[in-house]
């Protein structure tokens, strides 16, 4: 487990100050001018060598895509846009660094920005955060305020702005292109890549996205080497990382911990077990909901991290771990999802507009096994129609709960439809 003096959040539980003088006292902005004098490369070489992936979902290595940024300026300016639209279901991670510990997420906008070329820097906030945008300005202004963003940022010579823009909470902002055109006061659709945000971003101008935790993690990995934050977790997958759990466990948390920490450690030490034991275990989901569900006997053995996770056939995405015990009706449990994800599409490719509607109708279907065990194997059909056919990532994330359900309770659903030809049990309804 994770030591205390190893943890960089070190009031995630808003146990603490969380204004500049109590962030201050826990070692925020300490020695950041002379992290900047330290010069660009120096910065991206050391955010590489640290092995940090992102921290959004899809796990890039942060150091390599800042090195996508344009080195000298073709007079354009440079932006970094920290994305904290966090609504992916069972995330709720980002929220806490916002609200509990801001001054490393604004510490890590400037050194971030700066490694980048970048003068400005707007983080995107999701509309249903009020809490967390009024904790987190409360934070920009006082940073103003002591000069340590602004004209001339922490003495360094870098003048730098940091912009707070709230969202008006749409899941599809979270998506990067998406919430740069919402950014830019369009409609939220995801835009069509090449070109990539490096080349032509916000504003038609060279842009980075990153997760707020991947920013807010930055500082201290620059000051306390990259060399411990590699030492924590495996080759490739390497640092501290946090953990949102929730469902059938115990208790419930928020977590930083080392990663590639087992999962039955994850949810024994923080969670106090799963409710009714370990053989009371169903399913895991343990990246967010877009990632599909593994069977708790795979689980209970796996690795947290983003290569272990796709053994078992899911992902780490955002560590957000849901845990469904048997008491779980899964089919209802993704059907749900379905229900999200058709809600949530922006409708601008076919395949994602139709498809999210059609698989949520039959998985409607599903649930109350009114259907013919024939259409299991047309649904997943569907489903693979959809993914990598889209313009964004949604159509996978609508695909992938349904594969993962197929793959892994096809015996149930078959069972259902069974029971219901049959009359032997009364037919879940789905609402
Ligand atoms: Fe919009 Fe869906 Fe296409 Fe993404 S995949 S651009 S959400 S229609």
């Amino acid at each position: 487990m994770l030591k205390d003096q190893d943890r960089i959040f070190t009031n995630l539980y808003g146990m603490h100050d969380r204004t500049l003088k109590g962030a201050k006292a826990r070692g925020h902005w300490d020695g950041t001018a002379k992290i900047l004098q330290n010069g660009r490369d120096w910065i991206i070489e050391q955010m590489k060598a640290s092995g940090l992936r992102g921290r959004g979902g899809a796990g890039f290595p942060t150091g390599l895509k800042w090195s996508f940024m344009p080195k000298e300026s073709d007079g354009r300016p440079a932006y970094l846009v920290v994305n904290a639209d966090e609504s992916e279901p069972g995330t709720c991670k980002d929220r806490e660094i916002m609200r509990h510990d801001p001054h490393t997420l604004i510490e890590g906008c400037l050194i971030a920005s700066f490694a980048m070329n970048a003068h400005a820097c707007y983080i995107y906030i999701r509309g249903e955060y009020i809490r967390e945008r009024e904790a987190l300005q409360a934070a920009i202004d006082e940073a103003y305020e002591a000069g340590l963003i602004g004209k001339n940022a922490c003495k360094s010579g870098w003048d730098f702005d940091l912009y707070l823009h709230h969202g008006a909470g749409a899941y599809i902002c979270g998506e990067e292109t998406a919430l740069l055109e919402s950014l830019e006061g369009k409609k939220g659709m995801p835009r069509m890549k090449p070109p990539f945000p490096a080349m032509a971003g916000l504003y038609g101008c060279p842009s980075t996205v990153n997760n707020v935790e991947s920013i807010a993690v930055v500082p201290t990995i620059l000051r306390r080497g990259p060399e411990w934050f590699a030492g924590f977790g495996r080759p490739n997958n390497t640092g501290t990382k946090i953990f949102a759990i929730s469902g059938h466990v115990n208790n419930p948390c928020v977590v930083e911990d080392s990663m590639s920490i087992s999962f039955e450690e994850l949810i024994d030490k923080h969670c106090g077990g799963i409710r009714g034991g370990w053989d009371n275990l169903k399913a895991v989901i343990p990246g967010g909901s877009s990632v599909p569900c593994v069977r708790g006997e795979k689980m209970k053995d796996a690795v947290m991290d983003f290569d272990a996770l796709r053994e078992v056939g899911s992902s780490l995405g955002t560590a957000a771990v849901i845990v469904m015990d048997k008491d779980t009706d899964i089919i209802k449990a993704i059907w749900r999802l379905s229900k999200f994800y058709k809600h949530e599409s922006c409708g601008q490719c076919t395949p994602c507009r139709e498809g999210t509607g059609w698989m949520m109708r039959v998985m409607d279907r599903l649930v109350r096994g009114e259907a013919d065990v024939e259409e299991i194997d047309m649904l997943f059909d569907v489903t693979k129609q959809v993914e990598g056919h889209t313009i964004c990532a949604l159509g996978d994330a609508a695909a992938w709960p349904i594969q993962g359900l197929i793959r892994n309770f096809r015996d149930e659903i078959e069972d259902r439809i069974k029971a219901q030809k049959t009359g032997r049990v009364s037919a879940v309804a789905a609402e």
